[in-house]
């Protein structure tokens, strides 16, 4: 495994974006949505940076299984009402933008006030949408990453620091 970006990195990256934030809306109330899984951590150390009132809620979206892309799922039982509010999508990474995208739509269905996204991560040169997010802390280059929140198969997410899978990480696929 290699490292991509070390914890010293990764917090410094976090705290650009909670700077942006913090810059964008004042003191203005925010609710925070966060795309589960993988941005759970990113939204408990971002939010700890953040300065004003604050309201956190998540939504959940799959879509991949171990590299390969599935169907997209979104569950939104666990968000918070969004009307009339300045709302901050807050996801790990922007590959294609279609999650992101998608959860997007179903949001603004909801008639909040603003509604912006922030990401860690956007890989270069993988859109398939027409916008990237307002706030993104580290473009990277388009290798399957793990750790801070990522997982390959749901493990990983635990590693303090972000790595690029390499074959010889991935099990064994002969059949
Ligand atoms: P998108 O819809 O933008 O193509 O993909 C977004 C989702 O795919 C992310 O929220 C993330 O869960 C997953 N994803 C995309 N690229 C990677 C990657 O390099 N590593 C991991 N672990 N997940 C990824
Ligand atoms: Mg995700």
């Amino acid at each position: 495994m290699k490292i991509l970006l070390n914890q010293e990195e990764l917090d410094a990256g976090v705290e650009r974006l909670a700077r942006e934030i913090n810059e964008t809306y004042g003191n203005r109330p925010l609710t925070i949505v966060g795309v589960l899984t993988g941005s759970f951590i990113l939204m408990a150390d971002l939010i700890r940076k953040l300065e004003m009132p604050l309201r956190v809620g998540v939504v959940q979206t799959s879509s991949y299984e171990g590299t390969e892309r599935g169907a997209l799922s979104i569950n939104s039982e666990m968000m918070l009402d969004i009307a009339g509010r300045d709302v901050v999508l807050i996801d790990d990474i922007f590959d294609t933008g279609n999650t992101l995208q998608e959860v997007t739509q179903l949001m603004k269905s909801l008639g909040p006030n603003s509604l912006k996204s922030a990401v860690l991560l956007l890989k270069t040169g993988r859109q398939e949408v027409d916008w990237v997010p307002e706030f993104v802390a580290f473009d990277i280059p388009d290798e399957f990453v793990v750790g801070y929140g990522l997982d390959f198969n749901d493990e990983y997410r635990n590693l303090p620091f972000l790595a690029c899978l390499e074959p010889a990480d991935l099990p064994d696929t002969e059949s």
